[in-house]
């Protein structure tokens, strides 16, 4: 959970995996304004930052043996061809959230990995 501008500046946003998608929530509750939000998806850029920012980055690394699976599932994200070299060699990072729905993927198309905090 992090904290982040909005209003007066003490609403708290957090992430969670729910049936294998990424659902966030914006909560905020002072004297003036009782204000809620939610979404599904990934965090929109600002909340993002402040999450990578206050509760840390974490990545995963992908096992060169399952090269092609992993190379599908990743497609199947919208990710393009032309980073997927990239994408291979050096992981992804993203919130704890992310690279859990990422990790769920995965290990559905039967590769594990596991999701280590990076920064
Ligand atoms: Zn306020």
């Amino acid at each position: 959970m992090a904290v982040v501008a909005y209003h007066c500046g003490t609403a708290t946003v957090s992430e969670s995996v729910v049936d294998g998608g990424l659902v966030w929530d914006l909560f905020h509750d002072c004297a003036e304004v009782t204000a809620q939000e939610c979404g599904r998806g990934e965090l929109p850029p600002s909340l993002r930052a402040a999450m990578l920012q206050q509760c840390g980055t974490f990545g995963v690394r992908f096992p060169a043996a399952d090269r092609l699976a992993v190379m599908r599932v990743l497609r199947g994200r919208g990710l393009a061809l032309g980073g997927l070299h990239d994408v291979l060699a050096n992981g992804v990072t993203g919130t704890a959230a992310e690279m859990e729905v990422l990790r769920g993927q995965l290990a559905a198309a039967g590769v594990e990995v596991v999701v280590v905090a990076v920064g």
